[in-house]
């Protein structure tokens, strides 16, 4: 999986061209990767290497992604050994089934807040379960203090019929 192809040096120049030093996964203070290659502008060699070009479930453009690995956080399910996932062989196409099943989740719901602890990468049936259940419609009646939101009322499509 991994390309060696994307494992070339930075030249000197190419390195002092770069406008940061430091990796930019929030907590990481590592330098940059010597290595040219998806992230080698913005991660240091160990966060490059989260990236799915080298393997990995994460994409340089989504910082919030490195971590990413093909277990839900929440329930422990292994998306690589999901019946309908693990018999896919390309190794390509199974990675990016696991990387849609394991979903990037901001625990405050902030999704400004990239901040490490305020990350988990959960499957899409637990981050399913997690909306509903914080979801304020399901406020309880019994608690008087706070105000029971009304159900948007599902209202169907009406669809176009062309002939
Ligand atoms: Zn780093
Ligand atoms: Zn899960």
């Amino acid at each position: 999986m991994r390309d060696l192809e994307l494992d070339i040096l930075k030249t000197g120049a190419a390195m002092k061209s770069l406008p940061g030093t430091c990796c930019e996964v929030d907590g990481c203070s590592t330098i940059l990767t010597p290595y040219k290659g998806p992230g080698g502008d913005t991660y240091c060699r160990d966060h490059q290497m989260h990236l799915h070009e080298y393997g990995g479930f994460s994409k340089a453009q989504k910082p919030y992604t490195i971590g990413k690995t093909s277990v839900c956080e929440e329930c422990g399910m292994d998306a690589a050994e999901h019946t309908s996932i693990a018999v896919i062989e390309d190794l390509i196409m199974k990675n990016r089934a696991i990387r849609m099943v394991i979903t990037t989740d901001h625990i405050d719901g902030n999704h400004s807040n990239n901040s490490l602890e305020n990350l988990s990468h959960i499957c899409v049936v637990c981050h399913a379960v997690k909306t509903i259940i914080s979801g304020d419609y399901l406020t309880s009646s019994t608690d008087a203090t706070k105000p029971k939101s009304s159900p948007k009322k599902y209202k169907p499509r009406k669809k176009k019929i062309t002939q």
